[in-house]
């Protein structure tokens, strides 16, 4: 990447440099209205940087931005992989080239996060939403107890789920106060014999985000990484189950991975579906049938390419500076951009905020900044808002253009 250029830049100049994009319809009417002073970091340059010229900065919660030399690498592969005149998605499962990714695909994501030997990795069908029925399916029988803190509304949708086979307990939630805070474990109710204790690592819409992992008692604890997966280190011996979709942080949609200590296999509810029992796909290897066989080539592809940054460590102090780039662009905003979470749990991987001035100047924000590149700004449906989504794969510069837009904004409408 270019280092970013300090030439005084208009807006209006900005948006002309994505003459080849897509969207350049919008993004002159955008131009014809803008009257902001010229600034000293160029939206331009940043976008400039794309390889492609047309890619915008694409902020969505997931499917999520994709680390470009990932797709360059996919695409050149795509039609006929290594020499084998197939693509990837055109092979058998059983065959020798297709066993040789995903047994690659393992090793390297047993490397980059430290996963040990006691603990199965699954690259399960369904998303994450399959195993919120999955979890209860494996780890209880009929009767038994287990303990949901409820962080956000991941956390209360696994909940709901799980009703349907055990007793869920909420053993605390922060609904009252809008989920912007985790609640203190020593004020958790946790059940006596409870089967696990689920929480969400990271709540997507809301933002809220774990920063150390609870001491649950000697309790199983399971967590959805959903949203923060592979953004730092994970250490696994602190978890019955780690889980999580993979279209944030990860690849293609269409899976979930599965961390499973392996005592917590092999004693699934008697109506525990055959393709939800981990006994079924630990036995052979994620492929009783089918497996979602491209997404497990792309992820397979990411994981090299976080090994190749240095690791896990490397990566949360990437994401560290680049949350810290927006938090503090909405912290010195004198309220006209505001972000209500508790700050020692702030998200590093998704970013609500809302405007001081509301939601007609939230819908104006987000229709420019689309226009200029700047994509999938919209807050969850459920809440509002914006919602910057900031994952691995969103580079240094896509953040610096992420807010020199909001404060060439908050200088054209006061
Ligand atoms: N958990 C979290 C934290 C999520 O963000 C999501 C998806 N946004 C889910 C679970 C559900 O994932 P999926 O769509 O893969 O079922």
């Amino acid at each position: 990447m270019a280092a970013i250029t300090t030439a005084p830049v208009s807006l209006t100049s900005r948006v002309a440099a994505f003459a080849g994009n897509r969207n350049v319809r919008a993004q002159r009417s955008v131009a014809g209205k803008a009257r902001v002073a010229p600034r000293a970091v160029s939206v331009r340059a940043a976008v400039a940087d794309n390889a492609t010229g047309e890619r915008i900065y694409n902020f969505s919660a997931g499917p999520a931005i994709l680390p470009l030399d990932v797709l360059e690498d996919a695409q050149a592969d795509l039609i006929n992989y290594k020499g084998t005149g197939m693509s990837v998605m055109e092979m058998s499962h059983r065959g020798k080239e297709f066993m040789g990714i995903a047994a690659e695909a393992e090793a390297d994501l047993r490397e980059l996060v430290g996963i040990p030997d006691n603990y199965k990795v699954l690259f399960l069908q369904g998303g994450a939403s399959t195993q919120f029925s999955a979890i209860p399916l494996n780890l209880c029988k009929e009767g038994d107890t287990a303990d949901f803190v409820v962080t956000g509304s991941w956390g209360a949708k696994a909940v709901s789920e799980a009703k349907k086979y055990v007793t869920a307990n909420v053993a605390a939630t922060e609904k009252a106060n809008g989920f912007t805070t985790i609640p203190d474990v020593a004020d958790w109710n946790l059940t006596e014999g409870s089967k696990f204790v689920h929480i969400c690592s990271n709540e997507t819409i809301q933002g809220v985000e774990f920063k150390e992992v609870p001491d649950v008692g000697g309790r199983t604890l399971v967590a959805d990484m959903s949203s923060n997966y592979l953004s730092k280190p994970i250490d696994v011996k602190k978890y019955g189950i780690i889980y999580g979709g993979v279209q944030k942080n990860i690849g293609p949609a269409g899976m979930a991975i599965v961390i499973v200590r392996e005592d917590l296999i092999g004693d699934a509810m008697d109506i525990c579906p055959t393709m939800l029992d981990y006994a079924t796909m630990a036995e052979n290897d994620s492929m009783y049938n089918t497996p979602p066989c491209y997404t497990m080539y792309m992820s397979g592809l990411v994981f090299k390419k976080l090994l190749k940054m240095g690791g896990l460590e490397e990566v949360e102090k990437m994401n560290e500076a680049k949350a810290k780039i927006l938090y503090d662009a909405i912290d010195n905003s004198d309220g006209y951009y505001n972000n209500a979470v508790d700050k020692r749990y702030r998200s590093l991987m998704n970013v609500p905020f809302t405007l001081g001035a509301g939601a007609d100047m939230e819908k104006k924000f987000l229709a420019e900044a689309g226009a200029l590149g700047l994509g999938s700004l919209k807050g969850h449906r459920s809440i509002g808002g914006a919602r910057a989504s900031i994952y691995n794969a969103m580079p240094t510069e896509g953040v610096q253009a992420l807010v020199d837009f909001m404060a060439d904004f908050k200088a054209a409408n006061p």
